[in-house]
């Protein structure tokens, strides 16, 4: 039969996400999801939405959301970008900051592993810069790279490893490039560069609902940055689809992020749960990399790191294993809730005694 795809849909490779099995029930510490439910105030913004409305398209400024975003953030409405998650938001950073005939953009060999598949759907030009043996990000050698502009993940993933804002403004203050960061795992870090933003024109800041907020399955996310660099990304949505955040999504999301005590009292629990994995795992072998995130980094001394993900996938844990180079013998583990923890250590406990 004919092929009536384009030569890029024939061609690509997208990103894989993370699977979302429904054959039976697991303990699910594959994608980086709050163990925890959304805020009652979110719920309560879910139930009470006047449906009636969905007749309607939803606020196409979004300035409910918008301004409840700035006031936490601390920041203007008009430094503000909403977007169908922050998956979306960096979709539209590649055509919004960088050129396909330009000098392309750097980020890390071992990261976010949507940045290359934007790259290459946009046509722009990569420059892979080699995390060091220990995992850490040399940022003088992304700073060395002749590119248009960076994109880093803060904490980074899979490795869950974090850069303090110091060094993080050292970098943006002496780069005058774009630097776009990725911080859908800040809340369990806490040292954001959203207070930069208002300094450093060159600078954009991602965030997401998915981690922090417990709303991963609403799909939402923001950008905060100078109002040149928002408005790049309005004319970019705007040529692509006006209205990416349906109404409730904007009342559910405006909603959580006004609930800062709840969600700083579940992310701490997170933080504390990760820290136990974070002893209990070498007990059992493993080296952990120090994570700031929502998930650890784990490799075994023994037990080879795909046969590890499949006798727990068999054990009912779900974690996630990447086929790629240097990190082969990892596992990403999304830290859970106490009782999901348990299970997970358990299920190494039992695998690990053959
Ligand atoms: N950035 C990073 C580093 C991530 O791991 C993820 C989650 N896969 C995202 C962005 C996207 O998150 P979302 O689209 O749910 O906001």
């Amino acid at each position: 039969m004919k092929n009536y795809l384009s030569k890029k849909a024939r061609e690509i490779i997208p990103y894989t996400a993370g699977e979302q099995p429904a054959d039976r029930k697991y303990v699910k510490l594959n994608t980086n999801e709050n163990p925890y439910p959304p805020s009652p105030n979110a719920l309560r913004a879910y139930r009470e939405y006047d449906f009636s409305a969905l007749k309607l398209y939803p606020p196409l400024r979004m300035d409910g959301l918008r301004k409840a975003i700035a006031a936490a953030e601390g920041v203007r409405e008009e430094n503000v970008f909403c977007g169908n998650g922050s998956d979306e938001i960096l979709a539209f950073c590649f055509p919004a900051f960088f050129d396909p005939d330009g000098k392309g953009v750097a980020f890390a060999d071992i990261t976010y592993s949507f940045y290359p598949v934007f790259c290459d759907f946009f046509n722009i030009p990569t420059h892979i810069v080699p995390l060091e043996e220990d995992f850490t990000l040399d940022l003088s050698k992304l700073a060395a790279a002749e590119a248009q502009g960076v994109v880093l993940a803060n904490p980074n993933a899979p490795t869950g490893m974090g850069i303090p804002l110091s060094e993080m403004e050292a970098f943006v203050a002496k780069n005058d490039r774009i630097v776009i960061v990725d911080e859908a795992y800040m809340p369990f870090f806490g040292e954001s560069a959203v207070p930069l933003t208002e300094k450093y024109g060159n600078l954009l800041v991602v965030k997401t609902f998915s981690k922090g907020y417990s709303l991963a399955g609403i799909r939402c996310g923001y950008a905060i940055g100078d109002k040149a660099l928002i408005s790049g990304l309005e004319r970019c949505r705007d040529s692509f689809n006006s209205y990416p955040v349906d109404g409730v999504c904007q009342a559910v999301c405006a909603a959580a992020i006004s609930d800062a005590a709840y969600y700083a009292e579940k992310n701490a629990l997170v933080i504390s749960e990760r820290e136990r994995l974070e002893r209990e795992l070498p007990l059992r072998g493993f080296t952990v990399l120090p994570s700031r995130a929502n998930f650890v980094f784990a490799k075994h001394a023994v037990k080879d790191g795909k046969e590890i993900y499949l006798a727990l996938r068999e054990r009912g844990v779900l974690v996630r294993h990447f086929e790629k180079p240097r990190i082969s013998d990892f596992n990403r583990i999304t830290v859970g809730s106490a009782s999901e923890n348990d299970a997970l250590l358990a299920a190494l406990d039992d695998l690990l005694k053959n």
